[in-house]
């Protein structure tokens, strides 16, 4: 493969931001996560990031124009010429529509799955930094010093409201429903590859390595 437009695919708490990342750094492409570009638009209190707050803290899916629009200005830009990883986008069939009009076919959509069990289980004990959204587990991944975020040295980590019990129901629920139909999407395009989002975060890195390089 000499292009490299990624994606990954998976249930909040798949593991997928955290191998979006180490997978653009393997291979020198741009993160791009619709997440964090929401939150970051909350943080800095914009229009848009005031409204898509309203959905986000109930752990229902910001409306597809909105992150449509976000996701295009990100990727004319210049650095993700060469590939991309997204992560968080698409999340509905009319947003994966969206991302073909704009004239960008995926090469390679990787699926992280995992149980709804473990989804509970992980984001239940789940805690960022409200400065610099670094994220943490309580058991899986705290920092180093209790309550003290590792990256920006921000005393006092909390609870995001969407990883609160009920938003969390709510979002494996959007999951299903508005998220999942994309993996059937990808399989008719032949670009799907799933992986298993268990075991040492080492060898699932690996594991979509291979996937992305086969
Ligand atoms: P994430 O960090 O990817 O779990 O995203 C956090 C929240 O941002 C989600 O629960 C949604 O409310 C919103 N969000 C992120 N990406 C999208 C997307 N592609 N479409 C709609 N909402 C999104």
């Amino acid at each position: 493969m000499t292009s490299y437009r990624l994606m990954m695919l998976g249930a909040p708490g798949a593991g997928k931001g955290t191998q979006a990342k180490r997978l653009a750094e393997e291979l020198s492409i741009p993160h791009v996560s619709t997440g964090d570009m929401l939150r970051e638009a909350k943080r800095k209190g914009t229009e848009m990031g005031k409204k898509a707050a309203e959905y986000m803290n109930a752990g229902d899916l910001v409306p597809d124009e909105v992150v449509i629009g976000i996701v295009k200005d990100r990727l004319a830009e210049e650095d993700a010429a060469g590939g991309f990883v997204l992560d968080g986008f698409p999340r509905t069939i009319p947003q994966a529509e969206a991302l073909e009009k704009m004239g960008l076919e995926l090469d390679r959509v990787i699926e992280v799955a995992v149980t709804d069990e473990e989804v509970v289980s992980r984001l239940s004990g789940r805690m960022s930094c409200p400065s610099c959204g670094a994220v943490y587990h309580q058991e899986a991944s705290p920092p180093k010093e209790e309550n003290v975020c590792d990256q920006c040295g921000h005393e006092g980590l909390i609870v995001r409201e969407d990883d609160q019990p009920e938003a969390i129901k709510q979002r494996l629920e959007s999951y299903h429903r508005q998220t999942a139909p994309l993996i059937d999407f990808y399989r008719d395009r032949g670009v799907l590859a799933s992986v298993e989002g268990v075991g040492s975060m080492d060898d699932v890195t690996a594991s979509i390595l291979e996937k992305v390089k086969a």
